[in-house]
């Protein structure tokens, strides 16, 4: 964003530096109603249906990620990501992946062998016009009890086979480093819990909650803790955002990235491209590109299947293999993921030897 809309923003928010750099203020400050933008430069009115489509999934958004548009007008993929939008009123079903099937006691879905996924809460620094789990939005599910952790604890340690707990939400990160800090104790404490991954868009949407507190209380938390950023687009790759990172790395935190693919946000290989790059020069990995999932509320946002292999075909091979993550698609019904690898392997030559294609498609001979 320009110089000039940033002091506009603080000026409409009334925010000194403090503030800014505060996460608790960016929490607190949150935008619910693009009215609160309107006097601001390049902000559009909504149409009718856009105010609809923000009554049935409410419009959140910390002054940071904000900050991070060039324009406030809802072209932007910054803001297409967080205004609420006519096309939002799709119909759609709202849990197509039966979560609330596989949860074996509150909070916990057990879907996978040897991980489970936990509900840390249902608030976030920012709604995701595209979130799958848009069905918890306002849910006012707050911090886990005590009671609830025991019931999870009890549940994993029955269940040696599960070797990772992936903390989710909702946004784990909104909640207070107290409460972080009971979570990830209470699992680690578990003897066959190995890993535990938090998925946030905090890195992206308000970098302020990477105190060095909240580093540490990941770092020292009794089993390896990883990092799931949320990044979309270039624009979300901000100075701050590194800074963190490199706050979770000198604890012993690294950081993944997860991806969705987003028709008019992000469906260009170009696009793709800086942002993949970016992040590994702010030293996380690429992991997941996701295709756009058939969740009610967001089939806007998804493209085509072709869309997503062409964007990957023309990628690999022209930026760093490091950079690219895996293509996949979350299956309705419980169905797991799956990732979309192109086969490679062309058959034999007439001698025998195995032949490969190479990025551009042409086989050649492996001998
Ligand atoms: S932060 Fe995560 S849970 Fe919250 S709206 Fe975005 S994608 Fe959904």
């Amino acid at each position: 964003m320009g110089k000039e809309l940033l002091s506009a923003l603080k000026t409409a928010f009334k925010a000194d530096d403090v503030d800014w750099d505060d996460w608790h203020w960016q929490l607190a400050s949150r935008i619910t109603d693009v009215k609160a933008l309107e006097s601001l430069p390049g902000c559009l009115r909504p149409e009718p249906g856009d105010v609809e489509a923000g009554l049935l999934y409410p419009m959140l958004a910390t002054p940071f990620y904000l900050s991070l548009a060039e324009s406030l007008s809802a072209g932007d993929p910054v803001m297409r990501q967080c205004l609420p939008c006519h096309m939002e009123l799709d119909g759609a079903g709202d849990d197509p992946f039966c979560e609330m099937e596989a949860s074996p006691v509150p909070r916990l879905v057990h879907r996978y062998h040897d991980r489970a996924l936990f509900l840390a809460c249902g608030s976030c620094a920012v709604h995701c016009r595209h979130c799958m789990r848009k069905r918890i939005w306002g849910s006012q599910m707050g911090a886990p009890g005590d009671d609830e952790l025991g019931l999870c604890v009890d549940y994993l340690g029955r269940h040696p086979e599960i070797r990772e707990v992936l903390v989710s939400g909702g946004d784990p990160l909104t909640l207070e480093d107290e409460d972080i800090g009971r979570i990830v104790s209470a699992f680690a404490s578990v003897p066959g819990i190995e890993m535990l991954r938090i998925g946030s868009r905090t890195l992206a949407a308000m970098p302020q909650r990477y105190t060095e507190r909240l580093c540490r209380i990941l770092g020292n938390a009794g089993c390896t803790v990883w990092l799931a950023s949320h990044f979309n687009h270039p624009q979300e790759l901000s100075p701050e955002a590194g800074e963190a990172v490199l706050r979770l790395m000198r604890h012993g935190v690294p950081v993944v990235n997860q991806t969705v693919l987003l028709k008019g946000v992000n469906d260009d290989a170009g696009i793709l491209g800086r942002l993949f790059t970016g992040l590994l020069r702010m030293r996380i990995k690429p992991y997941y590109l996701f295709h756009g999932d058939p969740v009610g509320g967001t089939t806007c946002f998804r493209t085509g299947i072709e869309a997503g292999r062409r964007i990957m075909g023309e990628l690999r091979g022209k930026i760093s293999g490091l950079a690219l993550p895996a293509f996949a698609f979350d299956l309705p019904e419980g169905g797991g993921k799956v990732r979309l690898e192109p086969d490679l392997f062309a058959g034999y030559a007439e001698d025998g030897a195995p032949m490969f294609l190479k990025h551009d498609g042409m086989p050649v001979e492996y001998r």
